[in-house]
Order: structure tokens, then sequence, then C-alpha cells
């Protein structure tokens, strides 16, 4: 078995279990380990920290898979872990019976780097390792076992797999390939996922919950969803009764869908307004206009992947919220988010704040928001919060 040796001192995070071992926190590498093979992790006292997966290509040179020393990294292993995290869902999502939900959602599941969605009933893995491609065959066998279902899809082209050096792989990896569109339900709502082409593997589940939080806020009001993807603020808003929603993407195969979404839920065209356009130049259009909102939603990309973006990221995220909190009616609501790894939660606070000082808008915090329930957050794993929002009123 091959073995990482730390640099003493540098075994602390690890014995508070967070899962990552930096490329500098380590003294040797004793072996040849390929990449994502299992390897023993030790202190420079020689005392057992964990098994990880070797990244040879990464920053983070390995991914803790278990802390116990006793533990056999197999088939088996992956099995009691999929089957946990599987379980945990059942009970978290029994009251909705959503039909979409995340099943494994890495390092929050003891998975570093294994992400496995439910679309009805297909399966959606993502995996963003070294150590998740090593164990890919086991995942996708393990997790038909698991739920019985037996159409596994791997999407596992995110940007963070360059980091890894691996090449994307988008492809069937059990039972037939999936359909273009895969009909799913959400509090009773209708959307297509498409999982070959759709962000992430598909669909935003991590904004199921916020968007139910907006839908029983909406009614009477008029909403503005900026970067609405395919529409689930949108959907979401005109269910809970809102007068009108205005809906802003730069992708018109987004708006397309968007428009679909709205129609095949039933619901007045005359209700919806959609717009193919830039949220930046729009909002302030929409000034000069003098148009008002009664709830604007801000749900942006990602413009800080890392804490290097940090400072250009937050100048965007500024600019977005002072223009958005200058059309909110008094009294109105700003749902605003950040699902940037590189901007943490007191940080994009700071930046709202800021943005509401130069808006003039004196802005009180109704709530604080996060993912979804099925995408819980390890405590001694910060980097794993990476949605956050705040309910603002001004
Ligand atoms: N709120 C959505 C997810 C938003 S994802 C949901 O709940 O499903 C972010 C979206 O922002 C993408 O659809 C992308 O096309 C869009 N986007 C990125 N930059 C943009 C810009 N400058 N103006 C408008 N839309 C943009």
């Amino acid at each position: 078995m091959s073995k990482i040796v730390l640099k003493a001192g540098r075994e602390k995070s690890l014995q508070r279990h967070h899962p990552w071992v930096f490329s500098g926190a380590i003294e040797r590498v004793e072996g040849h380990p390929a990449s994502g093979e299992t390897v023993e992790i030790r202190s420079a006292q020689g005392g057992f920290l964990g098994w990880g997966a070797y990244s040879p290509e990464s920053q983070i040179s390995a991914r803790v898979w278990d802390w116990r020393e006793g533990v056999r990294i197999d088939r088996e292993f992956f099995a009691n872990r999929v089957r946990r995290a599987v379980a945990h869902r059942e009970e978290l999502l029994a009251a909705g019976a959503t039909p979409a939900a995340r099943l494994v959602h890495g390092e929050a599941d003891g998975l570093p780097g294994v992400v496995i969605d439910r679309f009805a009933d297909w399966i959606v893995v993502q995996l963003t390792s070294a150590g998740a491609w090593r164990w890919r065959d086991d995942i996708a066998s393990v997790v038909t076992e698991v739920t019985g279902l037996p159409h596994v899809f791997e999407r596992s082209d995110a940007d963070v797999l360059a980091l890894e050096g691996l090449a994307p792989r988008v492809a069937a990896l059990a039972g037939s390939e999936p359909p273009k569109a895969i009909g799913i339900e959400e509090h009773g709502l209708k959307f297509e996922v498409d999982p070959r082409h759709g962000h992430k593997t598909g669909f935003y589940l991590d904004q199921r919950d916020n968007r139910a939080r907006l839908r029983a806020l909406s009614h009477g009001r008029e909403v503005l969803d900026c970067f609405c993807y395919t529409g689930g603020f949108t959907v979401s808003a005109l269910a809970g009764g809102a007068a009108k929603v205005t809906s802003i993407d730069s992708s018109g195969d987004a708006i397309a869908a968007a428009r679909r979404h709205v129609r095949q839920n039933g619901f007045q065209e005359e209700r919806s307004e959609l717009l193919e356009g830039d949220v930046f130049a729009l909002l302030r259009k929409f000034r000069d206009q003098a148009r008002k909102f009664d709830l604007i939603v801000l749900d942006p990309p990602k413009f800080a992947p890392t804490a290097a973006h940090a400072e250009k990221a937050a100048r965007a995220y500024k600019d977005i919220n002072l223009w958005a909190l200058k059309l909110l009616r008094p009294g109105g609501m700003l749902f605003t988010f950040s699902c940037s790894g590189g901007v943490p939660r007191e940080l994009f606070q700071k930046i709202v704040a800021g943005a509401a000082t130069d808006a003039g808008v004196d802005v009180r915090v109704l709530q604080h928001l996060g993912a979804s329930i099925d995408h819980p957050v390890v405590l001694n794993f910060p980097e794993g919060e990476y949605l956050k929002g705040l309910i603002c009123q001004a």
C-alpha cells in the first residue's frame, strides 16, 4: 500500500476530519500510487490519519475516504456509503415525494468527488476527482443496486475536472441512453431536465427549497427573476400567484425552456415576460425606464470558482445587487444568491451591505438561505457551503 506522509504539524485539519490533503502539506509519497489509488495517510510521527484517494495532478493531492484504520476501501465500502446517503434522502424527502433529488452530495456523504442525482427514473452521476474515477464502475453498479433504477448517465464535465487532470466524460454508464428531456415534478410543478446539456447534472436541485420560499411570498406581486435559466424561480412565483413575472437570461435555449415550463404548468402567458439579454445591461435599462418590482431574484452563475477570483467577483455581485435594490418598491424583497465557492458567506453579506449603502436603501435581512436539505454541509468542511443567499427587505 502506498503512503502519504505529512509534514510535521500539518495533521491538524485531518484530525478535525477535513477531508482534503493539500500538496503543500506533504513531506513525501512512499511507493508509486496511480491516479485515484487508495493511499494510507500518516502524520510526521507516523500516526494513522485516514485512507485517501491519490490525485497526482491536483493541488488537492488526496481526498479522504475514511478515517478508521480498520476499514477497507472496496466495493462494499461504496455500497454502504451510497445506501446510507439514499436512506437519509428517503427520510428527508418523503413528505415532498419528489422524484428529483440529490442522493449523494460529495464530501457531505463521505464520498469526495461523487455527486449522484435522481431525476424521476434516471440517475445522473458527476465524478470530479481521480479517486471517484477509479471507482466509477463500482459506483455505477452500486447505485443501480441500491435504488433499483437501471439507468445511470455520467455527466463528468465540470470545470474542476481540469484541475484534476481529467478529461470530460459524458456517456451512459449503465442501462439505456437517457431521453432528451426527463420530466420531473417539484412541489407539484412540472419541469423538463436535459441530462446531456443542462447545467450541472441537468437542473439546479440546490435551489428547490428557495424556490418554494419565493412561491410562498409571491402572491399578487410583480416579480423580476434575473438569471432565470429554465425558469425554476419564474414558474414557482407564478404558482404562488404573482401578478406578473419578468425573467432574464442570456441564453436563448434557457429562455425557450422557461417558456415551455410556463406553458406546461398552465400559466397564462400574459403573466410572464421572458427576455433574452444581459442582466447587467437590463437592470440599468429598467432603472432608466423607472420600472419597479416587489420581488427580485438574483441567482447569477459562479463569478468566483476559487478564492483567487474573489475580488473581481465581488465587483460583479455588488453591481447587480446595487441595481436590483434601486428597482425595489419600498417594502419589496430581494432574494440574492452567490454559488461561488471562493466567496464565503460573511464576504457575500458585506458585498450586499455595500451595495445597499451605495443604492441608498436601508435593508433588513429577513432570512439566510442555503442549498436544499438534500445538499448537506459538513461543519469541518466549510468549502462545502458553496450556495448562500439572503432575503433582504428594502
Ligand atoms: N435560477 C436558476 C439557475 C440560474 S443559473 C434556477 O433556479 O434554475 C445561471 C444562469 O445565468 C444561466 O442560465 C446563464 O445562462 C445565465 N447568465 C450568465 N450570465 C448572464 C448574464 N450576464 N445575463 C443574463 N444571464 C446570464
